[in-house]
């Protein structure tokens, strides 16, 4: 069996490994990057329109270009390379490092021996198990990412007459590709009462091309028996099924565009803990997980919205790799937790001494809300958000100046919330 020895082991050659792994390898430590797919870029390949890159290129460019220009980045670098190749195994050794194991078809059984791994696996789709919906199951039920790789990748057009579930931002680049391949998307329906999905790509890929979005509607029931005949839609009523005003449209196509679930079976596997508000790693604030030297970045931490910030934060875990590789850690953290109107934050603890960012979605949809940054229960910084909505991440930077006039203790807590305004 084939043994390498290394400084650093990413796993997932997508947006978030590329970034981690060129970070570390710029350093000289000794990095792999392992693929499971035959090449690097992950669910950037699939996405062939363009919103990527406008934070960390200054461009506006397609999926596969943002791909290109950090694989470019990795083959001018030392990191070794691994595509075709699976982790699917990882163990803790006494000495503290970890032992992992990928499988490949070109290279057989690889064993990683490493001081330290960042996981960067990504996430994958919903599917309509998880979400339950009644009737048949017949042939043309489709996840809208599965759809999207069949359209752009494979060359496959998964129907003709098309009805989409959940508007969160695939189902809305879907809603639109659909209808170049000259397809009709006769509706979007999403059960929430606001779209889950950027609001520019609701005007570009929903009110462009006049597909109908039916907000607090569900698909309530799959007609069929070979192939998808009809759906049921059926609107909500203070959150209840309305099944009186249930109508029905002809399709032969249903795309499930109904979240997304970060990957972590290898976390799970070696132990690491999960946050349940992300499904991701809770990691401290050198995004470190609950395993010592076990880091983690990108969708498989938690859900991104763009790829920027995957690329920013991956950068991150790698620079704090970097320090922990030299042995330096934080002299202190505090715990930071959401408040009112805040689902979750990432990472779950910082370092009051250095500048970070911190990542956090919101609960509400808001045209005129204030973020309020509290340690020990006393506003130390608020900032107007003039928009906020569930589907569209808050970044925020923390500067060690919020804290210089608040008394620091081993209890301090820090803690975000948002208001609406009157
Ligand atoms: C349809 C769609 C449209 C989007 N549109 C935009 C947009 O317009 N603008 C924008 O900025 N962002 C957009 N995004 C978001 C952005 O593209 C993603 O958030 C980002 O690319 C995710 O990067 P990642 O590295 O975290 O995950 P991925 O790209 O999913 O990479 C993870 C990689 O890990 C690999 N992997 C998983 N498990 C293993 C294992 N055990 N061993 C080896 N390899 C493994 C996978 O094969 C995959 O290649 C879009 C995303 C989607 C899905």
């Amino acid at each position: 069996m084939r043994t390498e020895q290394i400084d650093a082991l990413v796993i997932g050659g997508g947006a978030a490994g590329m970034s981690a792994a060129a970070t570390i390898s710029a350093a000289d430590f000794s990095t792999a990057l392992v693929e499971r797919e035959d090449e690097l870029g992950g669910v950037l390949l699939q996405c062939i329109h363009n919103g990527f890159g406008l934070h960390e290129f200054k461009e506006e460019l397609t999926g596969p270009e943002y791909a290109e220009r950090w694989v470019r980045k990795i083959e001018q670098s030392e990191v070794k390379t691994f595509c075709g190749t699976t982790v699917m195994e990882m163990n803790l050794l006494e000495d503290g490092r970890k032992e992992c194991f990928g499988y490949s078809p070109q290279h057989g059984v690889i064993k990683f021996v490493t001081r330290t791994v960042v996981l960067t696996m990504g996430c994958r789709e919903r599917n309509r198990g998880n979400v339950m919906i009644p009737g048949t199951r017949p042939a043309g039920v489709y996840t809208a990412g599965l759809a999207q790789r069949l359209v752009n990748m494979n060359g496959y057009i998964p129907g003709k007459e098309v009805v989409i579930v959940g508007s969160g931002d695939i189902g809305l680049i879907m809603a639109r590709r659909m209808q170049w391949v000259g397809s009709k998307v006769h509706a979007v329906v999403e059960i929430q009462p606001y779209p889950s999905g950027l609001t520019r790509n609701i005007s570009q890929c929903l009110n462009d091309f006049k597909i109908p979005l039916y907000l607090s509607h569900v698909v309530s029931k799959i007609y069929g028996k070979e192939r998808v005949e009809a759906v049921d839609i059926t609107p909500l009523k203070n959150g209840v099924p309305d099944h009186e005003q249930t109508f029905q449209i002809k399709c032969d196509t249903l795309l499930l565009s109904v979240g997304l679930i970060p990957e972590n079976e290898l976390s799970k596997q070696v132990g690491i803990e999960l946050n349940p508000l992300t499904n991701g790693p809770t990691v401290d604030s050198m995004l470190m997980t609950s395993i010592e030297g076990v880091f983690s970045a990108g969708n498989v931490l938690h859900v991104h919205d763009l790829v920027d910030f995957v690329s920013a934060e991956a950068r991150l875990a790698g620079e704090n790799v970097i320090d922990y590789l030299k042995g330096v850690k934080p002299d202190r953290e505090l715990p930071i937790k959401p408040g009112a109107n805040i689902r979750y934050i990432n990472p779950t603890r910082i370092n009051p001494d250095v500048n970070s960012e911190i990542y956090m979605r919101p609960l509400v949809v808001s045209n005129n809300a204030r973020l309020k940054i509290m340690v020990n229960g006393e506003v130390v910084k608020q900032q107007k958000k003039p928009h906020v909505q569930p589907s569209e991440m808050i970044k925020l930077k923390i500067s060690p100046k919020f804290f210089k006039d608040v008394e620091l203790t081993p209890d301090s807590r820090v803690e975000v919330t948002l208001q609406d305004e009157p």
